[in-house]
């Protein structure tokens, strides 16, 4: 494979085994960017020789410059610096896999500059989608879905005429509250969210899978990447993470996709496309699972994902504000400020609060991102 490619977030749970498969695959990696997380930057950047890096955390710039002043890598940092690496020359492809609405601006810069993108960023359609996926055509980019239910589905597109396709159905684990009730997760601590049953992951996408928000997020991102209408998609609990997600068309054929729940295969579709070669994981072995099972999300319970599905409905900046509002209320409740229900709670009351706000550019999704931060601070702050 001679693809470059440039890995935003190759510190987190998404940029490590992306860094698997190129060195499996031996992809040539042009620059890495990560958080705060100086050590591991340093290892990377010292066994993958890319051009430049980029240390987002402004207050480790100085460290992380005298960490790699022996080596010939240009050292970035914050958001100029990411926009940078996400437009840099040398690579074909950006594998953007920041968490939250950071993820946004690099992702528009690299669609900019001609670059197929990679999306592990959930937020960068959810809040932008209207900008980003018009952006993508007119610059005639590719985007490649790396979550493994957009994966899934893109994959089950393939060879067949989008034009007949009836709906899409996207699974989701149910996350570790299965099951339970409203008044069950009054007592949740941070230590029961934080485990999730099948995928290992970082701790905002964790806790988002335990509110079912994650799949909240998802059903947006599915609107605008396979342009659905909210009706067209499906939600069905499996709680194995085995059908990754599934399409059925105007014959009522369902043509799903099936695979050990590890992300390095959608990592690997996604920078590969459209090749397929032996993936750094497991095998699926059906007969090892014996039976697998579907059932209905409990959209009372899980009120992040209805605020979810109320908010690409309702459309405008509704997506974006009950985005920004959970990424502000998962802070909280992993600072020990609010309880897990009210995640919930105040992804929910951002619609009830807010007028209809149309997003224009990209100044205007920065405004709805700061007004819902600033509402969820507010009503934290008054509630203590
Ligand atoms: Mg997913």
């Amino acid at each position: 494979m001679n693809k470059t490619v440039s890995i935003l977030g190759s510190t987190g749970s998404i940029g490590t085994q992306s860094l698997e498969v190129c060195e499996k695959h031996g992809l040539k990696v042009k620059a890495l960017s990560a958080n705060s997380n100086t050590e591991l930057l340093e290892q990377q950047a010292r066994k993958f020789e890319p051009e430049c890096i980029c240390i987002y955390s402004e207050s480790k710039f100085s460290e992380m410059k005298s960490r790699l002043a022996d080596t010939g890598i240009k050292v970035l940092c914050g958001m100029d610096g990411l926009c940078e690496i996400a437009s840099l020359p040398q690579s074909d492809i950006v594998l953007n896999s920041v968490v939250g609405m950071v993820g946004l601006l690099p992702t528009l810069v690299a669609i900019n500059s001609g670059k197929d993108i990679a999306l592990a960023n959930k937020e960068t359609l959810v809040a932008g989608g209207e900008l980003v996926m018009s952006l993508a055509q007119k610059k005639g980019v590719k985007i490649y879905p790396v979550d493994s239910e957009h994966s899934a589905i893109f994959q089950c597109l393939q060879g067949n005429n989008r034009s007949q396709l009836s709906k899409i159905i996207l699974t989701a684990s149910g996350g570790p509250f299965f099951g339970k009730n409203y008044d069950d997760l009054r007592s949740v601590t941070k230590a029961d969210a934080l485990k999730h049953p099948n995928w290992s992951m970082g701790n905002k996408i964790t806790i988002d899978s335990a509110t079912l928000m994650n799949k909240g997020l998802e059903f947006i991102e599915a609107k605008w990447l396979f342009d659905l209408e909210p009706d067209q998609i499906e939600i069905v609990v499996h709680r194995q993470s085995v059908v990754h997600s599934a399409v059925e068309y105007n014959d009522y054929s369902v043509i799903a996709q099936l695979g050990v729940p590890d992300m390095k295969i959608p990592i690997q579709y996604a920078l590969l496309y459209p090749e397929r070669m032996p993936c750094p994981t497991e095998r699926l072995s059906l007969t090892d699972y014996g039976s697998l099972t579907f059932e209905k999300p409990d959209y009372e319970t899980f009120k992040c994902l209805t605020a979810a599905i109320d908010a690409i409905k309702l459309g405008g900046a509704y997506p974006c504000l009950v985005n920004s509002a959970n990424e502000e209320a998962v802070k909280a409740f992993l600072n020990d400020e609010i309880k897990f229900i009210q995640i919930g709670e105040i992804v929910s009351s951002i619609l009830k609060n807010f007028k209809r706000l149309n997003i224009s550019g990209y100044d205007d999704v920065m405004k709805a991102d700061r007004q819902a931060r600033e509402f969820v601070r507010n009503s934290i702050a008054s509630a203590k």
